[in-house]
């Protein structure tokens, strides 16, 4: 059986969050606030924001069919993946085991809370399995990263050995989905409905085209959310994103628009790779990238610097030798890398 007390740390069970202001006067009704020693003047940003952005929560939870009250807010999605090593992992004491390669975040929030990290290599089609990942766990292991689609692969991992590491690991699992938006099957997320062990992440700052200012989600169940909640600075999304995150939110429409356009040009990005006599193969992708093997990675990549285009270069990464990490850009930038890459000798 789950239990969710037990994989917490002792200290943020029994934490007494800070209060503030704001926290504590709930209501609608008032109209004078004289409570958070804020300056009366320099409408409107001289108040304090909604500590938990109760307005964005709810277009978000309509936009992503999760319940309010299963959605954290924070400071991109660095935020959601920092507090799972500060509420769950010991330092010293307790691990966490992940897909390898990944997302580099996820290591370095173990290394910054002093929590031994174990990757999982993943297997050449860039897959792995439940059994793998289970096999690398021990009695200290709080949680298990999943990344799907993967960065830097592009691919999406099995859903049904997702679906089985969640159900057979006693501990968290964390599915960070912020590349889902371009997968061409279906997100996630709504699991968290059915799994109390799951969260799953995502993220402004890809297909809704907003990374400027830095909003990351976790969803998950209500429990395991007013824990986050708990722990979070009191005013983690500050006024302006929830402001501009709110009139992005407004015309969903736009922001389809926006990924069919991108998938058509990844099609077409992947087509002119594969004819290109320096790039040996290109790994499927369901992400707003892809990966590419070339002859000669570095070279190739000096080479695009020189000509003032800025790729990814994933050679030094396990599995990824010579491989380069392509995000797909506008039709006029991915013209000038194909032409740049044609000229290349
Ligand atoms: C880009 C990316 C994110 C987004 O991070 P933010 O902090 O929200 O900008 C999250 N996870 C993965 C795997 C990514 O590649």
């Amino acid at each position: 059986m789950f239990n969710l007390q037990e994989l917490v740390r002792k200290n943020i069970w029994s934490l007494a969050p800070y209060s503030s202001a704001r926290n504590e006067y709930a209501g609608r009704e008032a109209r004078v606030f004289l409570d958070a020693n804020e300056n009366p003047y320099g409408e409107p940003l001289n108040r304090y924001p909604d500590p938990l952005q109760l307005e964005l929560k709810k277009r978000l939870a309509a936009i992503k069919g999760i319940p309010e009250d299963c959605i954290f807010l924070g400071n991109g999605s660095d935020e959601a993946i920092d507090l799972p090593y500060r509420i769950f992992c010991q330092p010293g004491i307790d691990n966490v085991v992940a897909i390898e390669p990944t997302y580099g975040m996820y290591r370095v929030c173990a290394d910054i809370n002093d929590v031994e990290y174990r990757p999982v290599l993943l297997d050449e089609h860039f897959q792995t399995t439940a059994d793998d990942l289970l096999n690398a766990c021990d009695e200290h292991t709080k949680i298990i990263w999943l990344c799907s689609p993967n960065n830097p692969t592009g691919n999406s991992l099995h859903k049904e050995e997702i679906l089985k590491v969640i159900q057979q690991f006693q501990g968290i699992v964390i599915l960070d989905e912020a590349y889902s938006d371009f997968a061409s099957q279906q997100p996630m997320r709504r699991e968290i409905l059915k799994h109390p062990n799951l969260i799953v992440l995502n993220t402004m700052s890809k297909a809704w085209a907003s990374a400027a200012i830095r909003l990351g989600m976790a969803f998950a169940s209500k429990e395991i959310i007013s824990i986050f909640n708990k722990v979070k600075y009191p005013y983690n999304v500050n006024l302006l994103t929830q402001q501009q995150a709110l009139k992005v939110l407004e015309d969903p429409f736009e922001v389809d628009k926006c990924v069919k356009l991108l998938l058509q040009e990844r099609t077409r990005m992947i087509e002119a790779f594969r004819l290109l006599p320096i790039c040996e193969h290109v790994f499927p992708t369901d992400a707003n990238f892809f990966l590419a093997r070339m002859t000669d990675a570095q070279q190739i990549y000096n080479y695009l610097v020189d000509c003032g285009i800025i790729v990814r270069n994933r050679n030094h990464i396990k599995l990824c030798n010579n491989c380069l990490r392509i995000t797909i850009g506008k039709k006029s930038e991915n013209n000038e890398l194909l032409s740049a890459l044609r000229q290349y000798k």
